[in-house]
């Protein structure tokens, strides 16, 4: 079967998630909002969240799912956020926990100061805590749910290129959801962590343009020679929402182009 038959087939006729409720975090940008519309087109009801307003409504319109404004490192804002959807939708089946930043103060540790690093921490890390936290009771009582957590590549390899606020928060993104996988495990409740790879959403593509040589040097690292596309995430994420993750938890899910397998990379 051809390649360009197989996707058309894909996403005309697998619905994996049929009616199931999903929220995604971070639907407004990038992977996102590559997530809300693979979502949508497998058949869930999407829940589109995020600060940026004017985004996020457009992606709802779009995925014909609803925009919820929330800034997922708000305790109150988050618990009801899940309890929103539940009493709105009677259910909720996947949480994605995806929106976070890595702003450009965050560098060296020599450079990167305190309310960088906490900033970062808080959106990155105890947004997920809190994305967790306030979707596994309602998951609990109906017996079962899906959640990925996004990390990233960086968690499991060093770079020297630093950005140690965003390293630091991938990691414990990592540990938390591994626990929480292990803990929920035989209460219908699957955690997972993904870890892309460098993904060329706007924002990375427009600072590679402008500093080419800043790309190469990330780019010799990736065995594939490219960064990845939000498509090729939204397809991971929606496996791991999916049944057929069933035998999937307390992963770290990594869709790199080959990167953490790699020691010389092809020329
Ligand atoms: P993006 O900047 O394109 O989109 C992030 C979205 O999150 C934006 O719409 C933004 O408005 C929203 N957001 C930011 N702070 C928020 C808050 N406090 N509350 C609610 N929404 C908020 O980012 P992306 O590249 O799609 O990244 C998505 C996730 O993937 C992030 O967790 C990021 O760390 C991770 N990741 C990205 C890459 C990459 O190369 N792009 C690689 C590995 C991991």
């Amino acid at each position: 079967m051809s390649r360009t038959c197989s996707s058309r087939r894909r996403s005309d006729s697998v619905q994996r998630l049929q009616d199931r409720v999903a929220v995604v975090t971070g639907a407004g940008s990038g992977i996102g909002l590559a997530t809300a519309r693979r979502f949508a087109a497998e058949g869930a009801r999407v829940v589109c969240v995020d600060i940026a307003a004017g985004p996020g409504r457009a992606v709802a319109a779009e995925v014909g799912g609803e925009y919820v404004d929330c800034d997922v490192a708000d305790e109150a804002a988050v618990r009801d956020l899940f309890d929103g959807v539940v009493q709105r939708h009677g259910r909720l089946d996947v949480a994605f926990n995806n929106a976070g930043i890595s702003p450009p103060e965050d560098g060296s540790i020599l450079e990167t100061d305190l309310a960088t690093w906490e900033r970062v921490l808080r959106v990155n890390t105890t947004s997920v805590y809190l994305g967790c936290k306030y979707a596994i009771p309602h998951m609990l009582r109906q017996g079962s749910g899906s959640i990925i957590n996004t990390a990233s590549f960086v968690a499991l390899m060093g770079a020297a290129t630093s950005q140690i606020a965003y390293t630091a928060s991938k990691g414990g993104v990592l540990a938390l959801t591994r626990e929480l996988g292990v803990q929920f495990a035989r209460q219908g409740i699957r955690v997972n962590a993904l870890c892309p790879g460098p993904i060329a959403t706007p924002l990375l593509l427009e600072l590679f343009a402008a500093d080419p040589e800043r790309a190469a040097r990330r780019l010799v690292h990736v065995p594939m020679g490219r960064f990845g596309k939000p498509e090729e995430i939204a397809a991971a994420v929606a496996f791991l929402a999916s049944d057929d993750a069933s035998f999937m938890t307390a992963a770290q899910f990594v869709v790199d182009g080959g990167i953490t397998g790699a020691y010389v990379t092809p020329l």
